[in-house]
C-alpha cells in the first residue's frame, strides 16, 4: 500500500476530497483547455509515465472510507488503462526502463503490495486488454489472509461507526482520545498517518490495545496473493518485483534490517518464479542515498519510489518516480479532463 502500504498515499481526509476533486477539475479543465498540459512532459523531457495501483474493487463496490490503502472499482482501472492505451504505447517496467531515451511517450503498470484482487480482477482485465504489468509483493504476506495494520485498524473504526457505544468507547480510550472526538474516516486516517512514524513493536503494542484482545479479522478470507496466483500471473506475461519482505518504511531502518528485507524477500520470489528478481518498490515509496546503495548491493537494476511524475533519461533507476490514478475521487465514473490532469 503507499501504503505504508500507501507511500506518498493522500491522507486527504475524504470527507474533504469533493470540495477538493472539484477545485482540482477546475483548474485541470482550465489548463487543458490551454493545451499546456499537454506541452509539460515534451518540455521537461520527462515523458513516460509508470502508474501505480494497489487494490481493485468488485464493480460497484464502494469505496471503504476506513481503508487507507488506494483502491479502485473495475470499472474505473479499466477506464484508465483505456485512456492510458490513447495516450501512451504501454510496455513493460523494465522495457519503459532500458527506452527511456527515447521521445515516443512510454507507459508501464505496476501494482503494489500483492493483494489477492490483482489476480482475480485486474488480471482478467490486463489478459483481455493484452496490457503487461507489473507487481512488487510483500513477501512476508504471500498467501496471507490478515492484512496490513492499516486495515486492522480501519475495522476497528469501522465496527465503532457501526456499532457506537461500547466499541466507540473501546477505540477512544485505546487511541487516548476524547469523548468527543469523532470516529470518522478524517479521524482514521490522521492516526494511521501518526502511527506512520512509531517503531515497530510501539505500533503493535497500540493495535492490540486497539483490537482489545478480538480480532475479528483471524476468519477473514485470504486477501493476498499466494504462490500459485503468483506462478499463474507470471505464466501470463505479468512481471514481479519486491516490495520487501514486511513492508516497513525503509528508511525507517538500521542498515542490516534494510539489508535482510532487500535480500529475503528477493531471494523468496526468485524461489517461487525461477527467475532473478530485480525490481523493487520501496514501501511508502520512502528511500535515501543508503537505501538505494543497498537495493543496488542487493542485486536490484529498477526500484520506484511514489515521488509523483513522469520519467525520463536523466531519472536513477532506482529512484524512479510514478503516477498514482485518482482513486480518491474515482468511486463513480471517470472525469476525462481529471484523468489528463493526472497523467501530465
Ligand atoms: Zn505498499
Amino acid at each position: 500500500m503507499p501504503d505504508e502500504s500507501t507511500g506518498k498515499m493522500p491522507v486527504t481526509p475524504v470527507s474533504r476530497s469533493t470540495r477538493g476533486s472539484r477545485i482540482r477539475r477546475g483548474v485541470a479543465r482550465a489548463l487543458v483547455g490551454m493545451g499546456l498540459v499537454a506541452l509539460w512532459p515534451v518540455v521537461s523531457g520527462c515523458r513516460h509515465a509508470i502508474l501505480t495501483f494497489h487494490r481493485i474493487r468488485e464493480p460497484g463496490r464502494r469505496l471503504d472510507p476506513f481503508d487507507s490503502c488506494p483502491s479502485l472499482d473495475c470499472h474505473a482501472f479499466r477506464a484508465i488503462l483505456e485512456h492510458a492505451q490513447g495516450r501512451f504505447v504501454i510496455v513493460p517496467l523494465a522495457e519503459l526502463v532500458q527506452r527511456r531515451s527515447q521521445s515516443a511517450p512510454l507507459a508501464a503498470i505496476t501494482f503494489d503490495d500483492g493483494w489477492r484482487d490483482n489476480y482475480d480482477l485486474a488480471l482478467p482485465v490486463l489478459r483481455e486488454m493484452r496490457l503487461p504489468a507489473t507487481v512488487f509483493v510483500t513477501t512476508g504476506k504471500i498467501g496471507a489472509s490478515e492484512p496490513f495494520w492499516q486495515q486492522v485498524l480501519g475495522g476497528r473504526f469501522r465496527e465503532a461507526a457501526r456499532d457506537g457505544g461500547p466499541a466507540a468507547g473501546r477505540l477512544r480510550e485505546a487511541l487516548g482520545l476524547a469523548e468527543s472526538t469523532a470516529l470518522d474516516p478524517r479521524c482514521y486516517r490522521a492516526t494511521v498517518a501518526a502511527w506512520k512514524q512509531l517503531s515497530h513493536d510501539e505500533r503493535d503494542e497500540r493495535l492490540r490495545r486497539v483490537a482489545g484482545g478480538g480480532s475479528p479479522e483471524a476468519a477473514a478470507p485470504r486477501c493476498f496473493l499466494d504462490e500459485e496466483e503468483i506462478r499463474e500471473m507470471a505464466r501470463c506475461g505479468i512481471t514481479f518485483g519486491s516490495h520487501t519482505q514486511s513492508h516497513t518504511i525503509l528508511t525507517r531502518q538500521p542498515p542490516e534490517a534494510v539489508e535482510a528485507e532487500l535480500c529475503e524477500s528477493k531471494r523468496r520470489l526468485e524461489s517461487i518464479l525461477g527467475v532473478a528478481i530485480d525490481m523493487l518498490a520501496y514501501p511508502n515509496g520512502d528511500c535515501s542515498p543508503q537505501v538505494i546503495g543497498a537495493a543496488r548491493r542487493a542485486g536490484y537494476r529498477i526500484a520506484c519510489t511514489t515521488c509523483r511524475g513522469r520519467t525520463g533519461p536523466g531519472d536513477d533507476p532506482l529512484g524512479l518516480p510514478r503516477i498514482e490514478p485518482p482513486w480518491e475521487t474515482a468511486g463513480g465514473s471517470l472525469d476525462p479532463s481529471l484523468l489528463r490532469w493526472v497523467m501530465r
